[in-house]
Formats: C-alpha cells, sequence, structure tokens
C-alpha cells in the first residue's frame, strides 16, 4: 500500500465507525516481543529500584514541595540520572509556593478535657494569635456540611467524621477526600473559624494523615486540620454524650512566596527516532511527616529503574528514546506536571508518543488499561499478554494517566496506568509511617519488570498510539 493508500484505508474505517482493518495495523516485531520478555524476567531478579528508593529515603529523606529539602531531592535525582549513564539530564523550571507547618495541637476543653493528635493540612493557614477556642459543629459528610445552614455553623470549628472506604483500587480516596480539599472554604463561607476532619485514610492508627486543602479564591480562609483515625472515633463518642463539646485547636503555618523548583528530566536516547519519547512519570516531592518512600519514592524509584534497566541490558536500543520526568509539588496541587504541560503544549506535545505514572505506592501491578487508538490496542493486548506472567490482567477502563502525566493527557498525549494493588495504600498515605520499611523489594521488582514491558514495546513499535 501507498502511503496515500493507508491514509484512505484509515479515513474509511473511521467513517464506518472507527474500528481499524486487519489491512493498516503497524505490525509488532517479534524481535521486539522477544526483547521485552527477556528484560522483564531480568527485571525481576534486579534490585536497583529499592536501592534507589533506600538512597533517596536515607539520604534526603521528606522532601516538602519548595523546601530545601526538595531542592535536595532534586540535585539527588541529577547526580542518580548522570551515574546511571542517561543520555540526557536536565531541570525544567517550576514555580511553587512554599508552606512550611510549625506547629499544631488541639485539645477537648469541655466535657472530657484531653489532648487530641492532629496534623495541620498542606498550606493550611494558620489559626489566630491565641488559637481557637470554639463548640464543635459536627457533620457525618462533606454534604452534610454543604446542606447545613450557616447559623449551625457560625463561630464554631466544623467537624467532618466521613470515614475512607478500603478499596483494591483505592475508590474510597475520591468520595472521602472532598471533606480534605473543600471542607474549609465551605466552612468558612459559612462562619466557622477552622476545621477539622477525620484523616483520609484506611488505618486505625494514632498518626493522622495531612494532604493539600483548596482554599476557594471567594471564601475567608480558615485553619485546617486532619485527626488521626482513632482520634475522630473519640471526637464522636464524645459527641455522643449529647453536651456542647468545646475544642481548643491552635495551628502555626507561614506561606511564602513562589520560589524557582524543577522537574527533573532523564532521557535514554533511542536508536531510530531520537526526538519522540515515551513519557515515564513520577513525583520527585512527599509531605513532611514520613519519608515519602510509598507517596512518590516508590514511582521514582520504579521509572528511573526501568528506563535504566533497558538502556543496560536491551540488546540494542529502542528506536525512540525514553523520557523519566521526576515532577515538583505534586502535592500541593500538580503544580509540576500542569506548568510542563503548558511549556509543552503547543511546541512539541506530538513527540510525546504515550506516557505512564507510577504514583500508587509500591504494591503490585495487577491491571493495564489504556486510552490510545484503535489501531494500537493490539499493542497494548501484546503488553497485557507479557505482563500476564507478573499477575497483570487488562483492566475493564480506559486509563487516565495519574495525577502528573494526566496533565499531559489532558492536552493529547495517548496514556496507561499501570493499576497497582492499594488495598493497604491508604493505610500509610500521607502519614508518618511512609517509610521504606513498608516497601516489599520483591513487589518492586514486579513493577518494574511491567513498566519494562510497556516502556520497551511502546518505544520500539513503530506505530502511532494517537
Ligand atoms: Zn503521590
Amino acid at each position: 500500500m501507498t502511503m496515500k493508500n493507508i491514509l484512505t484505508a484509515a479515513a474509511l474505517s473511521m467513517a464506518l465507525g472507527g474500528m481499524a482493518t486487519a489491512a493498516e495495523l503497524v505490525p509488532l516485531a517479534d524481535e521486539s516481543v522477544e526483547t521485552a520478555k527477556v528484560l522483564r524476567d531480568k527485571a525481576l531478579e534486579n534490585d536497583e529500584a529499592y536501592e534507589l528508593l533506600a538512597s533517596l529515603t536515607t539520604e534526603v529523606g521528606a522532601r516538602l514541595a519548595a523546601s530545601p529539602k526538595e531542592a535536595e531531592a532534586q540535585a539527588w535525582a541529577v547526580a542518580k540520572f548522570l551515574e546511571l549513564g542517561f543520555d540526557r539530564v536536565w531541570k525544567e523550571p517550576v514555580m511553587v509556593p512554599k508552606w512550611t507547618r510549625l506547629s499544631e495541637s488541639a485539645h477537648v476543653a469541655e466535657p472530657f478535657a484531653q489532648p487530641l493528635t492532629i496534623t495541620a493540612l498542606g498550606k493550611s493557614v494558620s489559626t489566630p494569635e491565641g488559637g481557637v477556642q470554639a463548640e464543635v459543629a459536627h457533620f457525618a459528610t462533606f454534604e452534610d456540611l454543604k446542606a447545613a445552614d450557616a447559623s449551625e455553623v457560625e463561630g464554631k470549628i466544623v467537624f467532618i467524621s466521613n470515614r475512607m472506604e478500603r478499596f483494591k483500587t483505592g475508590a474510597g480516596y475520591g468520595p472521602a477526600v472532598r471533606a480534605r480539599g473543600a471542607g474549609a472554604s465551605e466552612a468558612a463561607r459559612k462562619g466557622a473559624k477552622a476545621i477539622l476532619i477525620r484523616s483520609i485514610g484506611t488505618d486505625t492508627h494514632r498518626l493522622p494523615h495531612t494532604g493539600g486543602v483548596n482554599y476557594e479564591e471567594d471564601a475567608p480562609k480558615i485553619a485546617a486540620a486532619a485527626l488521626s483515625n482513632p482520634d475522630a472515633d473519640q471526637l464522636v463518642r464524645i459527641l455522643g454524650y449529647g453536651e456542647t463539646v468545646q475544642l481548643d485547636l491552635t495551628i502555626q503555618t507561614t506561606m511564602e512566596e513562589p520560589v524557582e523548583m524543577f522537574n527533573v528530566i532523564g532521557e535514554v536516547t533511542g536508536s531510530e527516532a531520537p526526538d519522540e519519547f515515551v513519557v515515564l512519570g513520577s513525583h520527585l516531592d512527599s509531605w513532611d511527616l514520613g519519608t515519602g518512600a510509598i507517596d512518590d519514592g516508590a514511582g521514582v524509584a520504579i521509572t528511573m529503574a526501568a528506563a535504566n534497566l533497558i538502556q543496560d541490558m536491551a540488546p540494542k536500543r529502542p528506536r525512540r528514546s525514553i523520557r523519566v520526568i521526576l515532577f515538583s509539588a505534586e502535592e500541593l496541587g500538580l503544580i509540576g506536571a500542569r506548568q510542563y504541560a503548558e511549556a509543552h503544549e503547543g511546541k512539541d506535545i506530538d513527540k510525546h508518543i504515550i506516557g505512564g505514572e507510577s504514583d500508587f505506592g509500591a504494591g503490585p501491578v495487577w491491571a493495564l488499561a489504556s486510552t490510545v487508538n484503535p489501531a494500537s490496542l493490539h499493542v497494548v493486548d501484546k503488553m497485557a499478554a507479557l505482563m500476564g506472567p507478573l499477575g497483570v490482567v487488562r483492566a475493564d477502563r480506559k486509563a487516565y494517566g495519574g495525577p502528573d502525566v494526566g496533565q499531559l493527557g489532558k492536552v493529547g498525549m495517548p496514556v496507561v496506568d499501570l493499576m497497582q494493588d492499594g488495598t493497604d495504600y491508604f493505610d500509610l498515605h500521607h502519614t508518618a509511617d511512609d517509610t521504606l520499611d513498608k516497601v516489599d523489594p520483591v513487589a518492586l521488582r514486579q513493577n518494574v519488570a511491567a513498566w519494562v514491558v510497556f516502556t520497551y514495546l511502546a518505544a520500539d513499535w513503530p506505530g502511532s498510539f494517537r
């Protein structure tokens, strides 16, 4: 077929309902498949991801966005990419507001005086001088707060007690997290002095979960904090006595002008189409409470190790380049990814062939989802088949690309999701317990093996996923 004939056939098949016909499919070479298999098996014996994760979490530790620790992590990443022999290593600037946690305390004053374990939510403002002493206005859910009359809230400390449900997919997070993101502005509009939420987490430890609060422009800003799950239970029991419950809450934080941080990028150059590349994403910043091992040190380590395994062990370089992007300031609102997407949208987004993100902890990959054109589905199906021995199935939903890489999906890049088992993820997520000892090295190897299959086949197949 001439190029014109191929285009005509494609146009015709689109007109007939968008289904690709066998004649126009760009085949996947047997050699590519064989290499992907070999690399997959090598990954299962390779502990590089664990070593990278141990290095990052030990030598840098927590790395709050825009803090000196995030800058240290970025220097760590540049040095590691160079040490591993990536062909191109560079940084792209990102402006990030600088939020700092200073102190936080809460206690019940009446009727049963006692301290409560809390953590300020990320980006929370301080309480006024002397803290807030006020009655609790309890709501079971964010929706109940929304429906409430201002007279129930005014002058009080709002408490939202919704409990996150545990699912393998993390599906309990979305409904629960509204209380954290939107609760403060909703409460403030109704005259609340501060807000406390039950931690958005599935554990029963006395460790509160932080995470970003999103202040809306048109609402006053009030201090926001999360109670650990057992403390939220305790407060619900105290409220159950039916008496007025008085709390004393003090939160001290600072918010400074944006500072220049960076998305750190390492690239393995392709052999035939080096200006086209497959994107592997994760975020280098973490919250300040743990050492960011599962969120998202694991993703950093998995994607760096997968690209490195290909450059070190493939008998020949794949056709296209592999671009590993370590985004800045995901936790403060996808700041690095949004700025990257903005910078590349009108420029070279068409060279971003396909991408995915590892940002759901360190549990094993169990399903592969994709958002690609129909004529490339046979390649994604082959990826899933090669991941089959790793315990991976083809997902029955579209991919969204993860929080950061999803921003590139929104501006037209095809995406995959290598879906991880998140059953335990929200026991640790955004807590002081997010530390290296929670990571299973065997599961980490399995992740790298799955990413190597996706990355190698996507980079070596000459067709388009768009
Ligand atoms: Zn994350």
